[in-house]
């Protein structure tokens, strides 16, 4: 028993703190880069050439935060296991986002089906809107099907005032 709860908690902790990131990621997602935290968030919605983006920024946030939290599990044990959740988060979010849709990494994957598939085209409908606002799928590991949010797209489309429609249809052909 005490052998069953010695590892049962640091995995509770673990599997809780990977959850609840990716809440706190898509929530964050949302509000903030999408919200007053747009300067930075900008950079990821625009095409560029730069290895780097400012976006870039808020993963070392979130890696400060975990290390923070290595270094205070000196004075409180379950902040250890949390951040280790945290940095499982980050390797996830790195391999989907950073790896698996935009293509960071130096060879071209493009997954046909299943999960992948799922998570690739959600993030892929993310930037089909240009600019902050109007977009949806803020998460980066679950994410609603393409058919769900291509509907949520449409729908919001429909919602918008006529002069912000036009404004939009307007935009890409531009001529
Ligand atoms: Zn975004
Ligand atoms: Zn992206």
């Amino acid at each position: 028993m005490d052998s069953l709860l010695y590892y049962l908690i640091p995995m509770m902790l673990v599997v809780g703190a990977v959850a609840f990131m990716e809440w706190f990621a898509a929530w964050s997602h949302e509000h903030i880069m999408h919200g007053w935290g747009w300067g930075w968030h900008q950079s990821h919605h625009e095409p560029h050439d730069a290895a780097l983006e400012k976006n870039d920024l808020y993963a070392v946030v979130f890696a400060a935060f975990a290390i923070a939290l290595y270094f205070g599990a000196a004075w409180l044990w379950p902040l250890w296991w949390i951040a280790i959740g945290i940095t499982i988060y980050g390797v996830l979010y790195f391999f989907m986002h950073d790896g698996l849709v935009h293509q960071r990494w130096p060879f071209k994957y493009v997954p046909r089906k299943g999960y992948l598939k799922r998570v690739y085209q959600a993030h892929r409908l993310h930037h089909a809107v240009k600019g902050r606002d109007g977009c949806v799928s803020f998460g980066f590991v679950y994410a609603e099907s393409a058919a769900k949010l291509r509907k949520k797209l449409q729908d919001d489309r429909r919602g918008l005032p006529t002069s912000a429609r036009e404004d939009r249809d307007q935009r890409p052909s531009g001529h």
